[in-house]
């Protein structure tokens, strides 16, 4: 039975589809079949696979009704790793999604007959709580929540919570959340020291034990087409994600 993880905070740059792209190759890199799928417009982990923004049929075609999720499906070049690529056409989604009748299921009812296929499905969402998010929290089962090692962290997650408790009730009770994660932490500044005692304080039992660091090969990887792992194996960026993908798959 396959897991689908939305990696999603309405807040932008915190390092969601960072994390979707890492610990989705990570995961297939331990030789399980991993599915991404890119739920958001601006395409950056489907870019950041080394896939044009321009690729079709998208996650947007499988949502209109006019592809299957089969059909959308395709090889990234990294073994084990499947990619739904995004495309701009996504941006529209969000008007014509609501005015069609229980749109809010459509991922999910695309995901049934290839999610036993993927030990790990990955939704990367976009920066909002829109009716695409929406769909990638009723088609999931757990959500990672990416927080920014950042002032003003906190800020946004209460409202985040509020929103995957209202989704569970009426929507997707299967939902649970597996974690937040700590990213873009910097253990040498005060602040991030600081971040992370008040994140964990708020939600003692919530957040990963394991922080992603700043590190420049994390951000530059993307620009290379390819996963950090891919591109530098043994950074402290590449510890970090194959330490979460490991407590991510024994939280289960
Ligand atoms: P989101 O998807 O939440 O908008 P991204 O994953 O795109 O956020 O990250 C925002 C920016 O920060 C990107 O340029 C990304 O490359 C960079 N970034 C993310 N995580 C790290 C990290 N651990 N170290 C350095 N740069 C990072
Ligand atoms: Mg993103």
């Amino acid at each position: 039975m396959g897991t689908v993880y939305a990696i999603a905070n309405q807040k932008g740059g915190v390092g969601k589809t960072t994390t979707a792209v890492n610990l989705a190759a990570c995961i297939a890199e331990a030789g399980y079949d991993a599915l991404l799928i890119d739920m958001d417009a601006q395409a950056n982990a489907t870019v950041g696979l080394g896939i044009p923004k321009d690729a079709a049929p998208s996650v947007y075609d499988v949502l209109s009704g006019d592809a299957t999720m089969d059909e959308a499906i395709r090889p990234t070049g990294i073994e084990h790793l499947s990619l739904v690529p995004a495309s701009p056409d996504l941006a529209g989604a969000s008007v014509e999604l609501p005015r069609i009748e229980a749109s809010e299921g459509r991922l999910r009812d695309a995901l049934v007959t290839v999610r036993e296929r993927y030990a790990f499905t990955i939704l990367d969402c976009p920066p909002s709580l829109g009716p695409l998010t929406v769909n990638a929290l009723v088609a999931a089962d757990r959500v990672i929540v990416p927080v920014q090692a950042e002032y003003f962290a906190l800020e946004g997650l209460a409202g985040l919570l509020d929103t995957l408790g209202l989704i569970q009730r009426e929507l997707n009770p299967r939902l649970t959340i597996a974690g937040m994660l700590l990213t873009m932490h910097d253990s040498r500044t005060r602040l991030a020291q600081d971040v992370e005692r008040e994140v964990r304080e708020h939600f003692p039992t919530l957040v990963f034990d394991t922080v992603i660091p700043r590190n420049i090969r994390v951000g530059e990887a993307p620009s290379f087409g390819r996963p950090v792992i891919h591109h530098d194996p043994h950074c402290a960026g590449s510890d970090a994600y194959f330490e979460l993908a490991k407590e991510v798959a024994a939280r289960g």
